[in-house]
């Protein structure tokens, strides 16, 4: 039976360029600085995204990590999301081993955090009952708003606040591409807005492991030591900077083509009976969506659904989602719907 995996973007497998390029890389030791093929993908990615520097970690979880860690101290606290990755996701790391306050505030629907909730959130520096205020986090896509896209003039107003207040901006962007693919700019648009950045080369870019954490010369420093604390510091590391170079140089222009397929199985989901979806929400490579029945759960319908090999998440709130990528096309949209189809009709 076919499987039409649709839970993710990091179930991608690696590219046949990939592979050969996995095989053929150049390495040498990384934590002396020696791994060629790391050197080079991390040069490529700085400029790619318009900043000093760049730095190859394991996953988004750990670049997101280093990031708050190399912003701020202990005893500091970074303004994010109450809906944001860094916040429901990565198990509070940065509050857990680096004494990062996290200071959550509302998230809306389109995946902003309203200027004057940040404002709220800001602490007073000579009140000693407070922490201190040092870091605004945002996140582009947004994930759970459902791959949502910030308009650059929201990004734009935000790094001006925050360079108004001397705090730094990271951008969680672990789709960073997908935001400007879905926006038809160059990626540089959006990162000239942050101080730092993280994207993922495994999501849709499809590279079998890592991500980027990029920002100034000095910042970089400061986070390879943190990577290095916790165990990121690889050795022949080439072997994934390889796939990493060809994600960069080849995935990312047909991104579009992952949006179209969401789009397209957007609107065959809006004709389904018992499917309550936003269209306007689906914006890049991501589709959510609820059940509007009596008969089903969540769950009980991604395990029937996967009965008939076809793979969809359940993100809890009742809400399911399917993300399109480069091992799914056209005709695998069509088909995930007739499968939607048959089982939600005939019940
Ligand atoms: C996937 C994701 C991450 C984390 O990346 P991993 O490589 O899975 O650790 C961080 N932020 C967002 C928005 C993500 O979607």
């Amino acid at each position: 039976m076919r499987r039409i995996d649709l839970r993710s973007d990091t179930v991608t497998l690696p590219s046949d360029t990939m592979r050969a390029a996995i095989v053929q890389a150049e390495l040498g030791d990384d934590v002396y600085g020696e791994d060629p093929t790391v050197n080079r993908l991390e040069a490529l990615a700085a400029a790619r995204v318009g900043k000093e520097a760049a730095m190859l970690v394991p996953s988004g979880t750990m670049g997101n990590f280093c990031a708050l860690l190399a912003h701020c101290n202990r005893g500091e606290e970074a303004i994010i999301g109450d809906q944001s990755h860094i916040y429901h996701y990565e198990a509070s790391g940065a509050s857990v081993l680096g004494g990062v306050a996290l200071h959550p505030v509302t998230t809306e629907p389109i995946g902003e955090l309203p200027l004057q909730a940040i404002q709220e959130a800001i602490r007073d520096p000579y009140d000693s009952h407070e922490a201190l205020t040092r870091l605004i986090c945002l996140e582009n896509t947004h994930n759970r708003c459902g791959g949502v896209v910030l308009s650059l003039d929201y990004m734009r107003t935000i790094h001006a606040f925050a360079r108004s207040q001397d705090f730094a901006v990271h951008l969680d962007g672990a789709r960073v591409f997908n935001a400007a693919v879905a926006l038809g700019v160059d990626v540089q648009e959006i990162t000239r807005h942050v101080d730092s950045v993280m994207f993922c080369l495994s999501k849709g870019l499809a590279a079998p492991v890592g991500s980027i954490l990029a920002g100034d010369t000095a910042f970089i420093k400061c986070a390879r030591r943190i990577r290095k604390m916790v165990g990121g510091g690889m050795r022949q590391a080439g072997i994934i900077a390889a796939a990493g170079i060809v994600a960069l140089e080849e995935m990312v222009d047909r991104l579009a083509e992952d949006h179209t397929h969401a789009r397209m199985l957007a609107e065959g989901l809006s004709t389904l009976p018992g499917i309550a979806i936003d269209l306007a929400k689906v914006q890049s490579d991501i589709v959510i969506f609820k059940l509007d029945s009596e008969v089903w759960t969540p769950i009980r319908l991604t395990e029937v659904l996967a009965e008939q090999g076809l793979l969809i998440g359940e993100i809890g709130r009742g809400y399911l989602r399917a993300v399109t990528h480069h091992n799914i096309d056209a005709n695998d949209i069509e088909e995930a719907l007739e499968v939607m189809r048959s089982v939600l009709v005939q019940n």
